[in-house]
């Protein structure tokens, strides 16, 4: 379905954005992976499921909260893939602590990864994409880009921000073929969650096993995590003809997190 198309991944080296960047490639897009750590691994992943479609895998190490970075890395995709079709806005970070001891640069650095590095893409993705009259913007906001918990003021802040930026853009762009969604996934168990685990078992002097069950029971009622798996399906609906219309969604995979 998508054969031909370029998909570009940020903080696609682990987690989400590789379980995402897999799902592309199975559907036949060539894939630019971005993250730090090794990206050899995620590279040959990326292979391995597009075999059949015969897709390429390249990788950018751009640091997302840095733009003229950022533009190293469109640059980069111009030059060897064309451009970019399919954008998924997906690098980000966590740091917990109550407003008043939240440390300045940690506020900046979780704006400028989940947020800004958003806007960054997106400006220099929409040439191309309004060019060819084809893309799709993918945000990977979250839960918390509407609602909230204690302890996260700069992640929410940036996921409501985020979602904010995906309506604005996706009117933007209503009338053409490019179009704009968020995804706004509950717990997945990536190594982002796994030190909120590692840091609750040991502030509550409990099991990983035990805190894992906890972190579940206070936000999901399905008790069980999401899938970077499930979340890369739904990306690959929102890359097809059916959502053509789907257009400034903010689309919640919370195991009923929100419906409380
Ligand atoms: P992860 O820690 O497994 O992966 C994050 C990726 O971002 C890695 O590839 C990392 O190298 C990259 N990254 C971090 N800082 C970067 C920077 N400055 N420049 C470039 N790359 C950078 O995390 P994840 O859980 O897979 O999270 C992916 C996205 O999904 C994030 O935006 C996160 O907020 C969001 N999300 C995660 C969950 C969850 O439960 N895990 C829930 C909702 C939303």
């Amino acid at each position: 379905m998508l054969k031909g198309k370029t998909a570009l991944v940020t903080g696609s080296t682990s987690g989400i954005g590789l379980g995402i960047a897999e799902k592309l490639a199975a559907q036949g897009a060539n894939v630019i992976l971005n993250g730090f750590g090794d990206a050899e691994g995620p590279q040959a992943a990326i292979l391995a499921a597009g075999q059949a479609h015969g897709v390429r895998a390249g990788y950018h190490g751009a640091d997302m909260s840095k733009p003229a970075e950022i533009e190293a890395m469109f640059a980069y995709a111009e030059r060897e893939f064309g451009g970019v079709d399919i954008l998924v806005n997906n690098a980000g970070i966590q740091h917990v602590a109550p407003v008043e001891q939240f440390p300045v640069e940690k506020w900046d650095a979780v704006i400028a990864i989940n947020l800004s590095s958003a806007f960054h893409t997106t400006r220099l993705a929409m040439p191309g994409m309004r060019a060819r009259n084809w893309g799709r913007i993918i945000n990977l906001a979250s839960a918390h880009g509407l609602v909230a918990s204690a302890g996260k003021s700069a992640y929410v802040a940036a996921k409501h921000g985020l979602v904010g930026l995906t309506k604005a853009v996706a009117l933007e762009t209503a009338t053409t073929g490019v179009t704009v969604n968020a995804i706004c996934p509950g717990w997945v168990l990536t190594p982002l969650v796994q030190k909120q685990i590692d840091a609750k078992a040991e502030r509550e002097g409990v099991s990983l096993d035990e805190a894992q069950k906890g972190l579940l029971g206070e936000k999901q009622p399905s008790l069980q995590f999401v899938t970077p798996a499930q979340l890369g399906e739904l990306a690959v609906f929102l890359c097809s003809p059916a959502a053509d219309n789907v257009r400034g969604a903010a689309w919640n995979v919370d195991g009923g997190w929100l419906a409380q």
